[in-house]
């Protein structure tokens, strides 16, 4: 496994990959502090394509000024065992100028879906995702991309961004991977002591309980709403930032369920820690399966 800094590098080594050796390039974007769901891209990744890349940069652009930027785990040393463990063939860690050079001006907005939910919290946030997301594509040029379900709104973006503007990649999105207890593996999820984070899997446990309810057949999101904010009321150590439901695919808000898949999203702080998560309802077989296996 050979770990590369330098984005000319990058680009070289991935360019003689396409061309020269004629094999598939998987292509895995993460944060770093890498945990279960990390690695179950990795592992599809590796399923699917000849060469598997994975990059690791905690990207300043999608930060907000009193976010955890500063704080965000880092352990590129652990990191990079766990990536040689998985059979990873490059590491792309590049520094902040590598990816920002002095200068750097351009960037990359998916308008509208880009400002609610996550973004309407966190503004700026995915143009910030965006942008990295574009440059990575460029340097890469992977055939496959993995992203998780964990952040439904950024995959959706993602997708809408690979499309508009052409890129010549397939994104793969795979589902959430979750601890026993129903809590979403997140890196975040390091900043949880012990009582934060028994009160932190109120958030999966209220989401499956909309769940069940809509294939008990509830079809009103408000009332699927009311019934995941008043069991994370309940939690004292729960302060909801939002909850949401919108069609899973366009994230248009909906006033009522029809067939589409619909996605429940939320956000809630536990503490000073902000988590994420979300459940669709009305899945195709296919995702259920997956859903199960992981
Ligand atoms: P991050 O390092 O948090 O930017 O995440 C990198 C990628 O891993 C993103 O595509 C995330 O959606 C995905 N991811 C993070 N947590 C999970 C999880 N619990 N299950 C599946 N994918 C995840």
């Amino acid at each position: 496994m050979e770990i590369i800094n330098r984005r000319k590098r990058m680009s070289s080594v991935a360019r003689k990959i396409r061309r020269e050796e004629n094999r598939t390039i998987g292509f895995v974007p993460t944060m770093g502090a890498l945990h279960e769901g990390h690695l179950s891209l990795i592992h599809e990744a590796r399923a699917m394509c000849d060469v598997v890349i994975v990059s690791v940069f905690v990207n300043p652009a999608q930060f907000g000024a009193n976010e955890d930027f500063k704080t965000y785990p880092r352990d590129l040393t652990r990191d990079c065992d766990l990536l040689a463990e998985y059979n990873v063939d490059y590491v792309f860690a590049p520094g902040v100028e590598e990816i920002y050079p002095p200068g750097f001006a351009t960037y990359v907005t998916v308008e509208e879906l880009s400002e609610q939910l996550e973004g309407a919290s966190r503004p700026g946030h995915f143009r910030g995702v965006t942008t990295v997301v574009a440059i990575l594509l460029n340097v890469m040029r992977p055939d496959f991309a993995f992203f998780g379900q964990k952040d439904a709104q950024q995959a959706v973006l993602i997708k809408r961004m690979v499309r508009d503007l052409a890129f010549d990649v397939e994104i793969v999105v795979l589902p959430i991977v979750r601890e026993e207890s129903g809590l979403a593996m997140s890196s975040r999820n390091q900043y949880l002591n012990e009582g934060q984070r028994r009160a932190a899997t109120v958030l999966h446990r209220a989401l499956s309980a909309a769940s069940a309810e809509y294939r008990e057949g509830e079809r009103s999101p408000a009332r699927l709403l009311q019934g995941v904010r008043d069991a994370i009321e309940k939690e004292p150590l729960a302060r909801i930032d939002y909850v949401s439901v919108n069609d899973a695919e366009t994230l248009e808000k909906l006033d009522k369920l029809d067939d589409r898949p619909a996605l429940i999203s939320l956000a809630v702080f536990i503490g000073k820690t902000r988590l994420i998560d979300n459940i669709v309802l009305g899945k195709t077989k296919k995702q259920d399966a997956a859903g199960a296996r992981a």
